[in-house]
Protein backbone atom coordinates (compact mmCIF):
# COMPACT_ATOMS: atom_id res chain seq x y z
CA UNK A 1 0.00 0.00 0.00
CA UNK A 2 1.24 3.54 -0.98
CA UNK A 3 0.49 6.40 0.45
CA UNK A 4 1.48 10.17 0.53
CA UNK A 5 2.28 13.11 -2.03
CA UNK A 6 4.72 13.77 -4.30
CA UNK A 7 7.70 16.14 -2.43
CA UNK A 8 8.27 19.90 -3.18
CA UNK A 9 11.72 21.46 -3.04
CA UNK A 10 13.11 24.90 -2.18
CA UNK A 11 16.65 25.21 -2.85
CA UNK A 12 18.46 28.24 0.12
CA UNK A 13 17.67 30.94 -2.77
CA UNK A 14 14.42 30.14 -3.17
CA UNK A 15 15.24 29.66 -7.11
CA UNK A 16 14.01 26.28 -7.76
CA UNK A 17 10.75 25.77 -5.49
CA UNK A 18 8.69 23.71 -6.41
CA UNK A 19 11.40 21.75 -8.76
CA UNK A 20 14.09 19.41 -8.03
CA UNK A 21 17.32 20.86 -6.24
CA UNK A 22 20.30 21.26 -8.97
CA UNK A 23 23.03 19.38 -6.18
CA UNK A 24 22.56 15.78 -6.05
CA UNK A 25 20.81 15.16 -8.80
CA UNK A 26 19.70 15.78 -12.80
CA UNK A 27 16.80 12.96 -11.69
CA UNK A 28 12.79 14.08 -11.81
CA UNK A 29 11.92 11.25 -9.32
CA UNK A 30 14.28 11.34 -7.13
CA UNK A 31 13.25 11.31 -3.50
CA UNK A 32 15.73 12.47 -0.39
CA UNK A 33 15.49 8.80 1.17
CA UNK A 34 14.50 5.21 0.94
CA UNK A 35 14.66 3.17 4.04
CA UNK A 36 14.46 -0.51 3.64
CA UNK A 37 13.01 -2.02 6.45
CA UNK A 38 10.46 -0.48 8.84
CA UNK A 39 11.28 -2.14 12.16
CA UNK A 40 11.90 -0.61 15.27
CA UNK A 41 15.41 0.95 13.47
CA UNK A 42 13.74 1.61 10.09
CA UNK A 43 10.22 3.60 11.76
CA UNK A 44 12.39 6.00 14.07
CA UNK A 45 14.51 6.87 11.29
CA UNK A 46 11.43 7.74 9.09
CA UNK A 47 9.79 9.69 12.60
CA UNK A 48 12.51 11.96 12.71
CA UNK A 49 12.72 12.53 8.96
CA UNK A 50 9.23 12.66 8.70
CA UNK A 51 9.65 15.58 11.38
CA UNK A 52 11.90 17.11 9.11
CA UNK A 53 10.18 17.07 6.08
CA UNK A 54 11.88 14.99 4.16
CA UNK A 55 10.28 13.10 1.19
CA UNK A 56 10.81 8.87 2.53
CA UNK A 57 9.81 6.26 0.97
CA UNK A 58 9.89 3.36 3.73
CA UNK A 59 9.44 -0.23 2.21
CA UNK A 60 8.94 -3.23 4.23
CA UNK A 61 9.01 -7.15 3.37
CA UNK A 62 6.82 -8.20 6.74
CA UNK A 63 9.37 -10.96 8.05
CA UNK A 64 10.69 -8.69 11.37
CA UNK A 65 12.84 -10.74 13.39
CA UNK A 66 10.90 -11.05 16.56
CA UNK A 67 7.91 -12.22 15.12
CA UNK A 68 7.70 -15.66 17.09
CA UNK A 69 8.11 -13.28 20.26
CA UNK A 70 5.43 -12.90 22.59
CA UNK A 71 6.25 -9.76 24.68
CA UNK A 72 8.78 -7.00 23.18
CA UNK A 73 10.91 -6.06 26.61
CA UNK A 74 13.19 -3.87 27.81
CA UNK A 75 11.79 -0.72 25.96
CA UNK A 76 10.70 1.98 28.06
CA UNK A 77 7.08 2.89 28.53
CA UNK A 78 6.25 -0.32 25.73
CA UNK A 79 7.97 -3.54 28.15
CA UNK A 80 5.84 -6.27 27.62
CA UNK A 81 4.30 -5.24 23.87
CA UNK A 82 3.16 -7.42 21.23
CA UNK A 83 5.84 -6.76 18.64
CA UNK A 84 3.03 -6.08 15.93
CA UNK A 85 1.50 -3.73 18.09
CA UNK A 86 4.56 -1.59 18.31
CA UNK A 87 4.98 -1.91 14.74
CA UNK A 88 1.24 -0.95 14.17
CA UNK A 89 1.67 2.26 17.03
CA UNK A 90 5.21 3.00 14.96
CA UNK A 91 3.77 2.75 11.58
CA UNK A 92 0.78 5.38 13.18
CA UNK A 93 2.91 7.89 14.38
CA UNK A 94 5.11 8.14 11.36
CA UNK A 95 1.85 8.39 9.00
CA UNK A 96 0.94 11.68 10.99
CA UNK A 97 3.92 13.27 8.56
CA UNK A 98 2.62 13.63 5.19
CA UNK A 99 6.19 13.50 3.64
CA UNK A 100 6.54 10.12 4.32
CA UNK A 101 4.96 6.94 2.29
CA UNK A 102 4.77 3.53 3.01
CA UNK A 103 4.97 0.67 0.47
CA UNK A 104 4.77 -3.34 1.63
CA UNK A 105 6.97 -4.78 -0.89
CA UNK A 106 10.64 -6.54 -0.51
CA UNK A 107 13.48 -4.58 -2.21
CA UNK A 108 15.08 -7.08 -4.71
CA UNK A 109 18.27 -4.86 -5.73
CA UNK A 110 20.03 -1.49 -5.11
CA UNK A 111 22.67 -0.10 -7.09
CA UNK A 112 24.43 3.26 -7.07
CA UNK A 113 23.81 6.12 -9.41
CA UNK A 114 24.77 9.10 -10.30
CA UNK A 115 21.83 11.20 -7.99
CA UNK A 116 22.24 8.73 -5.43
CA UNK A 117 20.50 5.05 -5.62
CA UNK A 118 17.95 2.99 -7.56
CA UNK A 119 15.55 0.34 -6.32
CA UNK A 120 13.80 -2.29 -7.47
CA UNK A 121 11.20 -3.99 -5.94
CA UNK A 122 9.78 -7.55 -5.83
CA UNK A 123 6.98 -5.83 -7.78
CA UNK A 124 8.64 -4.90 -10.26
CA UNK A 125 8.58 -1.10 -9.52
CA UNK A 126 12.09 0.97 -9.44
CA UNK A 127 12.55 3.89 -7.80
CA UNK A 128 15.34 6.50 -7.14
CA UNK A 129 16.45 9.02 -3.81
CA UNK A 130 19.50 10.58 -3.09
CA UNK A 131 20.67 8.44 0.74
CA UNK A 132 19.83 5.04 1.34
CA UNK A 133 19.08 3.36 4.59
CA UNK A 134 19.15 -0.17 5.58
CA UNK A 135 17.50 -1.09 8.49
CA UNK A 136 16.66 -4.50 6.92
CA UNK A 137 17.83 -6.54 10.45
CA UNK A 138 18.67 -10.36 10.73
CA UNK A 139 17.46 -13.75 11.10
CA UNK A 140 18.11 -16.07 13.74
CA UNK A 141 19.01 -19.30 12.72
CA UNK A 142 16.46 -22.33 14.46
CA UNK A 143 18.59 -25.83 15.19
CA UNK A 144 16.28 -27.88 12.95
CA UNK A 145 15.35 -30.01 15.56
CA UNK A 146 11.30 -30.88 16.41
CA UNK A 147 10.39 -28.28 19.40
CA UNK A 148 12.43 -25.33 18.46
CA UNK A 149 10.28 -23.65 16.08
CA UNK A 150 7.11 -24.94 17.75
CA UNK A 151 8.30 -23.21 20.87
CA UNK A 152 10.36 -19.86 20.14
CA UNK A 153 9.74 -17.08 21.77
CA UNK A 154 7.64 -18.94 24.78
CA UNK A 155 9.87 -21.62 26.21
CA UNK A 156 12.93 -21.61 23.75
CA UNK A 157 14.71 -18.72 23.58
CA UNK A 158 17.84 -17.02 22.54
CA UNK A 159 18.23 -13.95 24.27
CA UNK A 160 18.81 -13.81 27.98
CA UNK A 161 18.18 -9.79 28.57
CA UNK A 162 14.59 -10.16 26.69
CA UNK A 163 13.29 -13.68 28.18
CA UNK A 164 15.63 -14.31 31.27
CA UNK A 165 13.32 -12.60 33.94
CA UNK A 166 10.00 -14.62 32.54
CA UNK A 167 12.56 -17.68 33.67
CA UNK A 168 14.20 -16.48 36.63
CA UNK A 169 14.96 -19.43 39.04
CA UNK A 170 14.01 -22.17 36.63
CA UNK A 171 16.05 -25.06 35.03
CA UNK A 172 17.85 -23.64 32.22
CA UNK A 173 19.67 -25.85 29.29
CA UNK A 174 21.75 -23.83 27.78
CA UNK A 175 22.38 -25.08 24.00
CA UNK A 176 24.85 -24.82 21.37
CA UNK A 177 28.29 -24.93 20.40
CA UNK A 178 31.84 -23.45 22.28
CA UNK A 179 32.60 -20.97 23.28
CA UNK A 180 28.91 -19.22 22.64
CA UNK A 181 27.46 -21.59 24.68
CA UNK A 182 29.59 -21.06 27.73
CA UNK A 183 29.19 -17.48 27.57
CA UNK A 184 24.95 -18.25 27.20
CA UNK A 185 25.56 -20.30 30.26
CA UNK A 186 27.20 -17.63 32.26
CA UNK A 187 24.96 -15.16 31.54
CA UNK A 188 22.08 -16.90 32.40
CA UNK A 189 23.34 -17.18 36.02
CA UNK A 190 22.01 -13.71 36.34
CA UNK A 191 18.42 -15.22 36.41
CA UNK A 192 18.96 -18.77 37.42
CA UNK A 193 22.13 -20.86 39.13
CA UNK A 194 20.48 -23.95 37.82
CA UNK A 195 21.89 -23.81 34.12
CA UNK A 196 23.00 -27.06 32.63
CA UNK A 197 24.99 -26.75 29.02
CA UNK A 198 23.99 -29.16 26.29
CA UNK A 199 27.15 -28.98 23.57
CA UNK A 200 26.92 -31.72 20.48
CA UNK A 201 30.63 -30.85 19.83
CA UNK A 202 32.28 -30.89 23.42
CA UNK A 203 36.06 -31.62 22.20
CA UNK A 204 35.79 -28.04 20.68
CA UNK A 205 36.05 -26.15 24.29
CA UNK A 206 38.73 -24.44 25.17
CA UNK A 207 40.61 -24.70 28.75
CA UNK A 208 39.28 -20.88 29.34
CA UNK A 209 35.47 -22.53 28.72
CA UNK A 210 36.04 -25.73 30.87
CA UNK A 211 37.87 -23.17 33.70
CA UNK A 212 34.92 -20.50 33.55
CA UNK A 213 32.34 -23.22 33.63
CA UNK A 214 34.07 -25.18 36.13
CA UNK A 215 34.29 -22.35 38.75
CA UNK A 216 30.47 -22.05 38.43
CA UNK A 217 29.90 -25.38 38.79
CA UNK A 218 27.68 -25.73 35.69
CA UNK A 219 27.36 -29.31 34.31
CA UNK A 220 27.67 -30.36 31.08
CA UNK A 221 25.94 -32.70 28.83
CA UNK A 222 28.43 -33.66 26.04
CA UNK A 223 25.20 -34.74 23.66
CA UNK A 224 23.12 -32.87 21.16
CA UNK A 225 19.58 -32.08 21.70
CA UNK A 226 17.20 -34.52 19.82
CA UNK A 227 13.86 -32.36 20.33
CA UNK A 228 12.42 -29.81 23.11
CA UNK A 229 9.65 -31.06 24.86
CA UNK A 230 6.69 -29.00 25.90
CA UNK A 231 2.66 -28.34 26.64
CA UNK A 232 0.47 -26.77 23.68
CA UNK A 233 0.04 -23.66 25.91
CA UNK A 234 4.43 -23.22 24.82
CA UNK A 235 5.68 -24.49 27.86
CA UNK A 236 9.04 -26.02 27.85
CA UNK A 237 9.51 -29.65 30.28
CA UNK A 238 12.10 -30.60 28.98
CA UNK A 239 15.01 -32.10 26.70
CA UNK A 240 15.45 -35.44 24.67
CA UNK A 241 18.82 -35.95 24.02
CA UNK A 242 20.32 -37.66 21.28
CA UNK A 243 21.80 -40.22 23.90
CA UNK A 244 18.89 -41.40 25.17
CA UNK A 245 19.16 -39.25 28.13
CA UNK A 246 16.67 -36.65 29.41
CA UNK A 247 16.88 -33.44 30.82
CA UNK A 248 14.13 -32.28 32.66
CA UNK A 249 13.57 -28.40 32.60
CA UNK A 250 11.36 -25.03 32.18
CA UNK A 251 13.39 -23.35 29.29
CA UNK A 252 15.69 -23.48 26.54
CA UNK A 253 18.58 -20.73 25.30
CA UNK A 254 20.01 -21.73 22.33
CA UNK A 255 23.17 -19.61 20.65
CA UNK A 256 22.60 -19.15 16.78
CA UNK A 257 24.32 -17.87 13.60
CA UNK A 258 22.99 -14.54 13.03
CA UNK A 259 22.69 -13.83 9.27
CA UNK A 260 21.49 -10.57 7.26
CA UNK A 261 17.96 -10.87 6.15
CA UNK A 262 19.04 -9.14 3.01
CA UNK A 263 22.00 -9.39 0.86
CA UNK A 264 21.51 -5.33 -0.34
CA UNK A 265 24.17 -4.17 2.10
CA UNK A 266 26.99 -6.32 0.65
CA UNK A 267 25.67 -6.40 -2.93
CA UNK A 268 26.33 -2.55 -2.35
CA UNK A 269 29.62 -2.93 -1.48
CA UNK A 270 29.57 -2.38 2.50
CA UNK A 271 32.28 -3.95 4.58
CA UNK A 272 31.51 -6.87 6.80
CA UNK A 273 32.71 -8.04 9.27
CA UNK A 274 33.27 -11.02 11.27
CA UNK A 275 30.28 -11.91 12.86
CA UNK A 276 28.42 -10.39 9.68
CA UNK A 277 27.76 -7.29 10.85
CA UNK A 278 28.01 -4.02 8.44
CA UNK A 279 30.89 -1.89 9.74
CA UNK A 280 29.47 1.13 10.83
CA UNK A 281 31.51 4.26 10.67
CA UNK A 282 30.14 7.56 12.59
CA UNK A 283 26.81 8.05 12.76
CA UNK A 284 25.45 5.46 10.74
CA UNK A 285 27.22 6.16 7.92
CA UNK A 286 29.24 3.31 6.05
CA UNK A 287 32.12 2.86 3.55
CA UNK A 288 29.55 3.53 0.87
CA UNK A 289 28.56 7.27 0.05
CA UNK A 290 25.02 8.04 0.81
CA UNK A 291 24.46 4.83 2.50
CA UNK A 292 23.79 4.18 5.88
CA UNK A 293 22.44 1.59 8.21
CA UNK A 294 20.55 0.75 11.35
CA UNK A 295 19.65 -1.81 13.97
CA UNK A 296 20.43 -5.58 13.80
CA UNK A 297 22.46 -4.59 10.54
CA UNK A 298 24.96 -3.16 12.60
CA UNK A 299 26.59 -5.20 15.28
CA UNK A 300 26.24 -4.19 19.42
CA UNK A 301 23.42 -4.50 21.18
CA UNK A 302 20.97 -5.70 19.42
CA UNK A 303 17.80 -4.87 21.22
CA UNK A 304 14.92 -2.99 20.05
CA UNK A 305 15.27 0.02 21.52
CA UNK A 306 19.08 0.19 20.73
CA UNK A 307 17.60 0.18 16.48
CA UNK A 308 15.42 2.78 17.06
CA UNK A 309 17.88 4.59 18.40
CA UNK A 310 20.14 3.76 15.44
CA UNK A 311 17.22 4.63 13.28
CA UNK A 312 16.83 8.37 15.16
CA UNK A 313 21.10 8.64 14.62
CA UNK A 314 20.84 7.93 10.76
CA UNK A 315 17.93 10.20 10.14
CA UNK A 316 19.80 12.99 12.25
CA UNK A 317 22.60 12.36 10.16
CA UNK A 318 20.91 11.82 6.49
CA UNK A 319 19.14 15.52 7.18
CA UNK A 320 22.48 16.73 8.16
CA UNK A 321 23.76 15.53 4.81
CA UNK A 322 21.05 16.94 2.76
CA UNK A 323 21.41 19.87 4.08
CA UNK A 324 24.91 20.70 3.48
CA UNK A 325 23.82 19.18 0.06
CA UNK A 326 21.62 22.35 -0.36
CA UNK A 327 18.79 20.79 -0.37
CA UNK A 328 15.67 22.15 2.17
CA UNK A 329 12.74 20.13 3.09
CA UNK A 330 9.56 20.40 1.59
CA UNK A 331 7.11 23.57 1.74
CA UNK A 332 4.91 22.05 4.30
CA UNK A 333 7.25 22.05 6.72
CA UNK A 334 9.26 25.12 5.70
CA UNK A 335 7.14 27.63 3.93
CA UNK A 336 8.82 30.49 1.71
CA UNK A 337 9.31 33.94 3.07
CA UNK A 338 7.07 36.47 1.32
CA UNK A 339 9.43 39.16 -0.22
CA UNK A 340 8.25 42.51 0.61
CA UNK A 341 5.38 44.20 2.48
CA UNK A 342 3.10 41.58 4.89
CA UNK A 343 2.45 42.26 8.13
CA UNK A 344 4.69 43.94 10.49
C1 LIG B 1 12.15 -14.25 19.47
C2 LIG B 1 12.78 -12.89 19.65
C3 LIG B 1 12.51 -12.15 20.78
C4 LIG B 1 13.08 -10.90 20.95
N1 LIG B 1 12.78 -10.21 22.08
C5 LIG B 1 13.28 -8.98 22.25
C6 LIG B 1 12.95 -8.24 23.42
O1 LIG B 1 12.22 -8.70 24.29
N2 LIG B 1 13.48 -7.00 23.55
C7 LIG B 1 14.30 -6.45 22.60
O2 LIG B 1 14.73 -5.32 22.76
N3 LIG B 1 14.63 -7.14 21.48
C8 LIG B 1 14.14 -8.38 21.29
N4 LIG B 1 14.48 -9.09 20.17
C9 LIG B 1 15.38 -8.46 19.19
C10 LIG B 1 14.57 -7.51 18.29
O3 LIG B 1 13.72 -8.28 17.50
C11 LIG B 1 15.51 -6.70 17.41
O4 LIG B 1 16.44 -5.98 18.20
C12 LIG B 1 14.75 -5.69 16.56
O5 LIG B 1 13.69 -6.29 15.87
C13 LIG B 1 15.72 -5.05 15.56
O6 LIG B 1 15.04 -4.09 14.83
P1 LIG B 1 15.45 -3.80 13.33
O7 LIG B 1 14.59 -2.66 12.92
O8 LIG B 1 16.91 -3.68 13.19
O9 LIG B 1 15.05 -5.14 12.52
P2 LIG B 1 13.66 -5.88 12.33
O10 LIG B 1 12.75 -5.61 13.46
O11 LIG B 1 13.99 -7.30 12.05
O12 LIG B 1 13.03 -5.20 11.05
C14 LIG B 1 13.64 -5.34 9.79
C15 LIG B 1 12.56 -5.20 8.74
O13 LIG B 1 13.20 -5.10 7.46
C16 LIG B 1 12.39 -5.78 6.52
N5 LIG B 1 13.23 -6.14 5.38
C17 LIG B 1 14.37 -6.88 5.37
N6 LIG B 1 14.87 -6.95 4.13
C18 LIG B 1 14.02 -6.26 3.33
C19 LIG B 1 13.99 -5.99 1.94
N7 LIG B 1 14.94 -6.43 1.11
N8 LIG B 1 12.96 -5.26 1.45
C20 LIG B 1 11.98 -4.79 2.27
N9 LIG B 1 11.97 -5.01 3.61
C21 LIG B 1 12.98 -5.74 4.12
C22 LIG B 1 11.88 -7.00 7.28
O14 LIG B 1 10.70 -7.49 6.69
C23 LIG B 1 11.64 -6.41 8.67
O15 LIG B 1 10.30 -5.99 8.81
C24 LIG B 1 13.95 -10.36 19.97
C25 LIG B 1 14.23 -11.12 18.82
C26 LIG B 1 13.67 -12.36 18.66
C27 LIG B 1 14.00 -13.17 17.44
Amino acid sequence: MERGGSPAYVCPDGAHWGQPPPAMTAHSATIDVCIVGAGPAGLNAALVLGRCGRSVVVYDSGQPRNAASQGLRCFLSRDGINPHELRAIGRLEVGAYPSVTFIDAQVVAAKRSPYGFELVTSDGQSRACRILLLATGRVDVLPDRPGFRELYGRGVHHCPYCDGWEHRGQRIVAYGEYPAVADLALALLTWTPRVTVVVPEPGQASADDRRRLGEQRIEVAPADIASVEGTPEGGVTGAQLANGERIACDAVFFTSALPQRSALAENLGCEMDDGGSVVCRAHAATGVPGLYVAGNVRGGVHLAIMAAAEGAEAAIAINEELADNGLNPTEAVRPRQPTSGGDA
